[in-house]
């Protein structure tokens, strides 16, 4: 297969699985001699990572389509791929399909390697010769770009027409290439793709299919490549992540893969998100407290403060049982600190089941509370009812929420001030004059101490805690453990 070279570039919304199905593509491009440029305007090739979990994300892709019908009348040479939350099944392809004929490729991450074929058949570079004409010279002159393309790119330059892979099948084929560029002491681990649930709100069930997990030995590889290229921290990745191994053979358990990866010299932290509060089992508690590099911090959304709230979201757990499992994960994980994700505004929610929501993050006192407006997004159960709390109102519960938070994680960052905390320094970051090092405590929590020459990113060492706000910790590095 020869392939010109060319420039593309990826625009990425959405959540961290988003972010590292993009840094897989890119290890894809990559590898094909593709140059990765920053903007849209200087590629021949864009690709739309998309995110329909709210209604924001899947507006900001349609203002990107609608720039990319734009450009491509007056460049013939661009390529346009769709991928993420936006391809669901072959009905939503369709849709997208009439509606922007912009786009060349729709594919989910699984099927990425037919990016290597469709540049194969669908890419001509604009001027035969040393590789592909400059985008800023094309881009120069309408004029002429139209009518080099009509000369020379027969195959591109009539009606854009969608290619359309056949839909996933239940075989997960996730891209194990690493990207030269996503070197860095942190990295993401997708083990497990899908959702199995059906939370009347969510869409990520009918867009991202079921829960299909990945074979240990092929993450053991790729997190054996992540730590020979850097990487000192790992986060494995799932919409469900305890859902790890269910669909596989030998139904390795989660606590299973971090002990396997917990083999990897070099490899310091492991982390993992997003947790789903019915399959974290008191046995996974046990396992991941006993091993010494799975940081003690929990993502765990509930959700909800209000047990009505719950059964109309479908979550299919009840308060008690959420309440049981923090009090597990307290008592049997020294240490451990929770984050959450809320909703404010879903449908009928009265004043009274929203007072409950802001009584249950008095009582857990959560390290960190992720809030979000209910939007209604179609295809999903809830959006037949009706979306009856104004936007003022869910605005209102939001700052609420936000404000009730504030404090509470002032407090328990306070709290910290005084303590020696061991960080894994990530970057060094320019704050108005001063350098720093940012890097992040065993429990998440971020610190900020001033940059010296005795520590490099990817280094584990003490901190001294002096300050604290409800987002951060500021501290000073102390000598080597
Ligand atoms: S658990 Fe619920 S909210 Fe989370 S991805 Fe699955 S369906 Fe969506």
């Amino acid at each position: 297969m020869t392939i010109a070279p060319g420039k593309y570039h990826i625009w990425t919304v959405g959540c961290q699985m988003n972010h590292a199905d993009s840094q897989r593509v890119a290890a894809i491009m990559g590898d094909l001699g593709w140059e990765e440029v920053p903007t849209a305007a200087a590629a021949n090739l864009v690709i739309l990572n998309t995110c329909s979990v709210r209604a924001a994300p899947e507006l900001k892709a349609h203002g990107q389509l609608a720039l990319l019908a734009h450009a491509k009348k007056q460049r013939a040479d661009l390529l346009v791929a769709m991928m993420g939350c936006m391809i669901g099944n072959q009905r939503t392809i369709d849709d997208l399909a009439q509606r922007y004929p912009v786009v060349d490729l729709f594919f989910k991450v699984e099927q990425a390697d037919i990016l290597p074929t469709f540049l194969e058949e669908r890419w001509t570079p604009l001027a035969v010769g040393d590789g592909c004409v400059d985008v800023a010279e094309v881009g120069a002159s309408r004029a002429v770009s139209m009518e080099r393309a009509g000369a020379l790119l027969p195959v591109i330059s009539g009606t854009p027409m969608a290619i359309t892979p056949k839909p996933a099948t239940r075989e997960l084929h996730y891209p194990g290439q690493l990207a030269e560029s996503a070197r860095s002491v942190t990295a993401w681990l997708p083990v497990v793709l899908g959702c199995n649930k059906v939370c009347s709100y969510c869409i990520v069930p009918s867009r991202r299919g079921r829960e299909r997990s990945r074979p240990e030995d092929e993450l053991l590889d790729e997190a054996t490549a992540l730590v020979e290229r850097g990487a000192r921290e790992l986060t494995l990745l799932g919409q469900t992540v305890e859902a790890y191994g269910l669909d596989l053979p030998d139904q390795p358990s989660l606590s299973h893969l971090m002990a396997r990866l917990s083999t990897i010299d070099g490899l310091q932290r492991i982390r993992f998100m997003t947790s789903y509060p019915r399959h974290f089992t008191d046995a996974l508690i046990h396992e991941m407290a006993s091993l010494p590099k799975v940081c003690e911090h929990v993502n765990i959304p509930v959700q909800h403060g209000d047990d009505g709230m719950l059964q109309r979201m479908r979550r299919g757990y009840t308060l008690a049982e959420y309440r049981a499992l923090i009090t597990k994960l307290r008592a049997w994980w020294p240490g451990v600190t929770l984050s959450t994700d809320v909703i404010v505004g879903f449908c009928g929610e009265t004043d009274a089941e929203f007072a409950h929501l802001l009584d249950l993050l008095r009582e857990i006192r959560f390290d960190v509370v992720h809030v979000a407006m209910y939007s209604p997004r179609q295809g999903t159960l809830s959006y037949k009812w009706e979306d009856d709390i104004p936007l003022a109102l869910k605005k209102e519960r939001l700052h609420a929420v936000e404000a009730v938070q504030q404090s509470i994680s002032l407090e328990l960052n306070q709290a910290v001030v005084g303590t020696t905390q061991e960080i894994l320094i990530e970057e060094r970051q320019e704050q108005g004059e001063r350098m720093l090092w940012k890097g992040r405590t065993r429990s998440n929590k971020i610190v900020f101490c001033p940059a010296d020459t005795t520590a490099q990113p990817g280094d584990v060492r003490p901190v001294r805690i002096d300050r604290a706000s409800a987002w951060s910790l500021q501290g000073t590095l102390l000598a080597g453990v």
